[in-house]
């Protein structure tokens, strides 16, 4: 391709783009595809002769778009939001276009040190302690990794990385039963064997109990085992239950063990200063990750990873082969030895025009604007007499379920289920389900870039609507 075509194809991709934006509602949220539609239609073997861009482009739009999940639209409440902007758009284009591998410093200083104002302007954002330094990672479950790894280290005086495990370590790691599977899999790659995690009660409002916690520690200590971290939760995944922050750290100072918060999704609302309740107590905790690719409108990847010992991390990864040293290495930042991979890309630039074009004014206002969403839809459910809430509704993600009379547990699962089958498949609206109390529950996030409180109420409408639907068939004695 020459750069005329080049510069033709680029304008015509950017007023796809454009419609795309403007009009991702025409789409249906999720895709109606089996398993198996889409690899079909892609050829078995790879082209010998080149071709057509026009050709490539036309089959983009008709076999791969009608297989792709519109994490775009407004009308997708599922999971956690993966939310871009427009800015952070442009800014993935302008990475793309330099191709840069930030790996060190001299592969790019500007990426680098652009990576350290950013992470500066989101400690501040979130209103962290200045004993906290960033790093941008590729995602939470990476960053929790690190922080498994990096206490490993430092407990065993950076041992383990030289001769591997030896008969002493029993090192234990704690979490409350709701937290997110990154942790098992952070544990398991770390070597720690998952019979080593001990999964913590939650209380009535699925949040850690730290009695709980006081106790498993102290029998673990009394069986001769080591206690090396606790991952908290600001904002479980099934939730956004928010562990006692404070109290926790409080136990992991006693015991010298490292404390990590894992903030992933609800991270960003620390940016609303009224919300900074959640975080009470973070500025004692060893490690903090939040990812503004979630709900602070930047593409993936992106995760803010902040450490209070950044030598701990830089000596548990560490590696300088000669054809890496440079003679700047004492003065500045080598991201490289802050993470497992050694490539990266130019991560810091959609963050800053994020920040710049939005402003944090701006942010925070949507942020609000959010969390009042979630607040109407809490109170919509607590008033309506068939539908329950499942969970406490701190920020914008509610959990609930439909509970007419005179159905057993069983037919509850089934009649809920049922609801959120036929929803999605009227291509309007997307949600999952999550388990609380070993409960099939109902669950909205609702944290899109572009939602609006519209989008909310047709969302309740309609599962209203399927819900008596599927009611009256029920009583008609029909089966769903
Ligand atoms: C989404 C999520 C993660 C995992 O995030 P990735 O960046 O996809 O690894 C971890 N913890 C919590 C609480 C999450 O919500």
């Amino acid at each position: 391709m020459d750069t005329q075509e080049f510069r033709k194809y680029a304008h015509e991709l950017v007023d796809w783009m454009a419609d795309y934006l403007d009009n991702v509602e025409d789409y249906p949220v999720l895709p109606d595809v089996a398993p198996g539609d889409i690899i079909k239609q892609i050829p078995e073997t790879p082209p010998e002769k080149s071709q057509e861009f026009d050709a490539i482009f036309k089959d983009f739009k008709a076999k791969i778009l009608p297989g792709m999940t519109h994490w775009e639209s407004p009308n997708f409440m599922a999971y956690f939001p993966g939310n871009k902007s427009k800015p952070s758009i442009l800014a993935e284009m302008l990475t793309a276009t330099l191709g840069a591998q930030c790996m060190q410093w001299l592969t790019s200083p500007a990426a680098a040190e652009l990576e350290e104002q950013m992470m500066n302007w989101l400690r501040q954002m979130l209103g962290l302690s200045k004993s906290f330094t960033g790093v941008i990672q590729d995602t939470a479950s990476t960053a929790t990794l690190c922080a498994i790894l990096t206490a490993r280290e430092r407990k065993s005086g950076y041992q383990i990385n030289e001769r591997g495990f030896s008969n002493e370590e029993n090192f234990v790691v704690y979490s409350s039963q709701e937290i997110h599977s990154s942790i098992d899999k952070g544990v398991k790659i770390a070597g720690l064997g998952l019979n080593n995690l001990r999964k913590i009660d939650v209380d009535e409002n699925f949040a850690m109990k730290p009695a709980h916690l006081r106790q498993v520690i102290h029998e673990d200590i009394k069986q001769g085992l080591t206690p090396l971290c606790v991952v908290s939760a600001i904002g479980t995944t099934s939730s956004t239950a928010i562990d006692p922050i404070d109290e926790i750290a409080d136990i992991c100072l006693e015991h010298a063990i490292w404390h990590h918060v894992d903030a992933a999704y609800a991270g960003t609302a620390l940016i609303v200063p009224e919300m900074r309740w959640m975080s009470k107590g973070v500025e004692k905790a060893d490690s903090f990750v939040f990812n503004p690719h979630k709900w602070m409108f930047t593409n993936f990847d992106c995760t803010a990873y902040f450490v209070k010992d950044p030598m701990a991390l830089i000596n548990t990864f560490t590696i300088t082969p000669d054809y890496l040293k440079t003679s700047v290495d004492d003065e500045v930042k080598n991201f490289r030895d802050w993470g497992i991979p050694l490539g990266r890309r130019f991560r810091a630039l959609k963050l800053w025009f994020v920040i710049r074009e939005m402003g944090v004014e701006g942010i925070r206002s949507r942020i609000r604007d959010h969390i009042s969403y979630g607040q109407w839809l809490k109170s919509e459910i607590e008033t309506h007499p068939e539908f329950r809430l499942m969970a406490p509704v701190p920020l914008n993600t509610v959990c609930f379920r439909f509970e007419p009379t005179g159905f057993n547990e069983r037919e509850l699962e089934q009649l809920n289920k049922s609801i959120m089958e036929q929803v999605n498949r009227t291509g309007r609206l997307f949600f999952m389900q999550t388990t609380l109390n070993g409960k099939f529950t109902l669950r909205l996030a609702m944290g899109n870039t572009n939602l609006t409180k519209v989008h909310v109420k047709n969302a309740w409408s309609l599962i209203q609507e399927t819900a008596m639907a599927i009611l009256e068939t029920k009583k008609e004695g029909k089966t769903v």
